[in-house]
């Protein structure tokens, strides 16, 4: 028998991941209706937006309105965004966002290059922005890119992977995203590094995030399941890509991830249907086809009950 969990959290990262690759940007109404759909379909995860500065990222310039717009949500319910610095953290202050997320490169020579410091030491500067994400009462999480290979250096060390975590729990942040922003990992590394990790540091809590860039993204959710994982991005449609990454894809497809695993007997809590619905309205609002198999195939449910007809 394989070793599953019976239940799984999703992440709907489309709104950020998604859109911020996009050339036509949603209106922010357009984007504030997607958020409801996505909070009606189930989810309990979202990741909103970014703090990054307007001019380098104006796919997210809006961030901060859609969390003052947003007006009552579910208290279950967890809209989070992305921050680079202090000023992201005053940003979510600003707008009532409760819950953002730090990002480092877990690549070395990225990380020197682009930053001019050791991922260890870009983690320890973040120490500020938890001191002020605590005083304002606003959960923080952080993010680890390239934990499996990154495109300029191959396999990412272990060791590496460990030095970063530690810089983290260092700092006080305990919930920690592994992200394989440039979809080069492979199911027994994914399942070797979560196993390890889940062991070695008991005390964090754990996503991941998998882009679909070489077909594998699926497969290493399953590896990571079988390593004890439950909680995982995805975007709808399989909307997404990366700046930074030659010919990176977007992250796995919300509606393929959470159809196999209503098929597995894995609970999700997220209605599909109703994310295919957002996805075929924003098919329409970029004007291109989207990166989802459930999406062109519909669910193996549906095949049986058109036949029963
Ligand atoms: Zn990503």
């Amino acid at each position: 028998m394989m070793n599953l969990p019976e239940k799984v959290s999703i992440c709907e990262v489309g709104l950020r991941d998604g859109l911020q690759n996009e050339k036509v940007i949603p209106s922010t109404d357009e984007k504030l209706a997607l958020l409801r759909g996505f909070i009606d379909a189930g989810y309990k995860v979202i990741e909103v937006g970014s703090f990054m500065h307007p001019k380098k990222v104006p796919q997210m310039a809006d961030t901060d309105e859609i969390f003052k717009r947003i007006g009552e949500i579910p208290e279950d319910v967890e809209l989070r965004a992305l921050i680079p610095n202090t000023r992201g953290v005053q940003r979510a202050i600003d707008c009532g966002c409760k819950k953002v997320k730090l990002n480092v490169s877990a690549s070395r020579m990225h990380n020197l290059k682009n930053l001019n410091r050791t991922p260890e030491e870009s983690v320890a500067g973040f120490a500020d922005c938890v001191k002020m994400a605590n005083e304002n009462n606003i959960a923080i999480s952080g993010s680890i890119s390239m934990p499996f290979a990154s495109p300029w250096e191959g396999r990412t060390p272990v060791e590496d992977v460990d030095a970063i975590i530690e810089a983290y729990l260092k700092v006080g942040i305990d919930e920690i995203s592994l992200s394989d922003a440039s979809g080069q990992a492979v199911p027994n590394q994914v399942y070797d590094l979560c196993k390890h990790v889940r062991e070695k540091y008991p005390q964090a809590s754990w996503w991941l995030h998998f882009h679909n860039t070489r077909g594998a993204a699926m497969a290493n959710i399953l590896a990571a399941m079988q390593a004890g994982m439950t909680r995982f991005d995805a975007s709808f449609g399989g909307l997404g890509g990366c700046p930074f990454v030659p010919g990176a894809a977007g992250n796995i497809s919300s509606e393929d991830v959470i159809n196999m695993l209503d098929e597995m007997g894995i609970t999700t809590g997220v209605d599909v249907l109703k994310v295919m619905e957002m996805s075929r309205k924003v098919s329409d609002l970029l004007g291109h086809g989207l990166d989802s198999y459930v999406l062109r195939a519909g669910r193996s449910k549906d095949l049986i009950a058109s036949q029963a007809e």
